[in-house]
């Protein structure tokens, strides 16, 4: 892996852009808020996220003791589902970017699915991954590693990003999803969904085999499976701003990290993204393997999404058709 272009500086290019378009200005200063500097307030702390993130690490923890092959391919399973299908697909490129179009309920689907990845409710995701994409590495950015690469991994969710006022954060930053009927009653519904699979684990494994293998369930399939697939997701936001090269130059540090990639599912190809963020496949080059787009594509054969933007340009897109037309 390189470093392929040296970082821009702080904020240069944008203060640049901001004196050159006027008005724009103060729209802009105002659409970055709240800072990182202005998160970082005692009475912003989410004793709601800390809480939640320690008590599913500190039960990971016991993962060595209560092992069983059983719940290790549950966990497996579980993980694909929850990382590559209800994160990479339904959370980000579906939701967050809507690169593709599908019916309601597939689309319920699959947030459903990344509601379980104890990710926080699709309202509060899409909204900061917005707001991570119009002011990436600048001022603004929820979980740039210029403020820290602690920081951007894991340290950045100890303070809200909405500073206070989570209505209007999130009607600024998914107005769309915030309309939505559906997508308020997931956005209450993210404790009582996770209890529900712990029980239903924990059952399952009581039925099969007893109570060694209920807990082995509760603590692989769920605790375990949720901290690896929040680990994998963090990495996209740390090290694919740090370590990897760059197809594009893009205006931040974003870059393709093929560890990233593998364990987040295709995510790590972060540069790909930055530059195309529409683009439901994040592999452009032939070895940039994206599991996800594989699922996506399935998908498109089966008819259930359409309209998938798999192409960088209306150029791309035209050509694309054509060749297809001529076979
Ligand atoms: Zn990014
Ligand atoms: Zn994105």
């Amino acid at each position: 892996m390189s470093i392929a272009t040296p970082a821009p500086p702080r904020s240069g290019s944008f203060e640049t852009a901001q004196h050159d378009q006027g008005t724009e200005v103060k729209k802009r200063k105002k659409d970055v808020a709240p800072t990182t500097e202005d998160r970082k307030r005692f009475a912003n702390i989410s004793y709601w996220a800390i809480g939640w993130l320690t008590m599913a690490h500190l039960i990971a923890l016991t993962a060595p003791w209560t092992f069983t092959w059983e719940a290790l391919a549950v966990t497996l399973v579980l993980h694909w589902m929850a990382g590559s299908l209800g994160i990479c697909l339904g959370y980000h490129r579906l939701l967050t970017h809507t690169g593709m179009k599908t019916y309601s309920w597939v689309r319920y689907f699959f947030t459903t699915i990344g509601l379980l990845a104890g990710e926080g409710t699709p309202l509060d995701w899409v909204a900061d991954h917005r707001k991570h994409h119009a002011c990436s590495d600048q001022e603004g950015d929820p979980h740039s590693p210029r403020d820290g690469a602690w920081w951007s991994h894991l340290t950045w969710l100890a303070f809200h990003t909405h500073n206070g006022d989570r209505t209007a954060y999130l009607k600024r930053w998914a107005p769309d999803l915030y309309k939505e009927k559906g997508m308020r009653v997931l956005d209450v519904l993210f404790l009582p969904a996770h209890i529900a699979v712990t029980g239903i684990l924990f059952a399952v494994g009581y039925w099969w085999q007893g109570m060694d293998l209920a807990i082995s369930m509760v603590v692989w399939a769920m605790f375990l499976r949720l901290v690896t697939v929040l680990h994998a997701t963090w990495l996209v936001n740390s090290l694919s701003h740090m370590w990897g090269y760059r197809n594009y130059e893009t205006t931040d540090d974003s870059r393709n990290n093929w560890l990233v990639a593998i364990v987040a599912y295709g995510e790590g190809w972060h540069n790909n993204h930055h530059a195309y963020p529409r683009m439901a496949k994040h592999g452009h080059r032939w070895w940039e393997f994206d599991i996800t787009w594989q699922a996506i594509r399935l998908l498109r054969v089966l008819g259930l999404v359409w309209d998938v933007v798999d192409y960088r340009t209306a150029a791309e897109k035209k050509s694309a058709e054509e060749a297809k037309g001529a076979t």
